[in-house]
């Protein structure tokens, strides 16, 4: 399997390019965003819970993002592999997420880092509020927020896969086709390496 973790601060690009990816590659797409809003669309007691949390721009607990992708690796057992997108976000995520890998006798093949000035983040992100119907996207201080969470609980998440030589970065400002081509590349070569 290929398992790839799309890293990088919100707004970094990790949702357009893994859309783009998937198609390439025929992974499956894990966002725990997009999880996360699909139960507060169908209105269930997670999704009330976590609402909370993302409209603050705070990370939801833990336990609650771990569930859900280990259900989404249970329920899909023949695939070529993964794409993370936004997960994991913490140490205690990544500890998680590799146990759950070596379950299936599986583990994380690379982890690709979308590298983005941070007035670009800003500048990403409230334009996307003004289209994407996303409250987190169109308040500038929910914004920063979730730039500090980052920060402190996500960039350390780094250093977890940089200890085992996983950890890759990538420029992630030009258009998203200079972008594809560059993670095109890292996974062509660990494509290439499984042969
Ligand atoms: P995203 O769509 O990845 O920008 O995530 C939107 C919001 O969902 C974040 O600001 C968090 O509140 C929450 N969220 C998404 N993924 C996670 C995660 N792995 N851990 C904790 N919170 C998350």
């Amino acid at each position: 399997m290929v398992n790839i973790i799309l890293f990088g601060p919100p707004g970094s690009g990790k949702g357009t390019q893994s859309a783009n990816l998937i198609k390439k590659y025929g992974l499956i797409h894990l966002s725990t965003g997009d999880l996360l809003r699909s139960e507060i669309e169908a209105q269930t007691p997670l999704g009330l819970e976590a609402k909370k949390f993302m409209d603050a721009g705070q990370l939801v607990p833990d336990e609650v993002v771990i569930g859900m992708i280990s259900s989404k690796l249970d329920a899909n057992p023949d695939t070529r592999g993964f794409i993370f997108d936004g997960f994991p976000r913490t140490t205690a995520q990544a500890e998680a997420l590799d146990k759950l890998l070596t379950l299936k006798k599986t583990s994380i093949s690379a982890v690709l880092s979308l590298e983005v000035p941070e007035d670009e983040l800003i500048k990403r992100l409230l334009n996307r509020g003004l289209t994407s119907g996303r409250s987190d996207d169109a308040n500038e201080d929910v914004v920063k927020a979730r730039i500090v969470e980052y920060h402190n609980k996500t960039a350390p998440v780094a250093d977890h896969y940089a200890k085992y030589g996983k950890f890759r970065k990538i420029k992630g400002s030009g258009t998203i086709d200079e972008i594809f081509g560059l993670l095109s590349k890292e996974i062509d070569d660990l494509v290439v390496e499984r042969v």
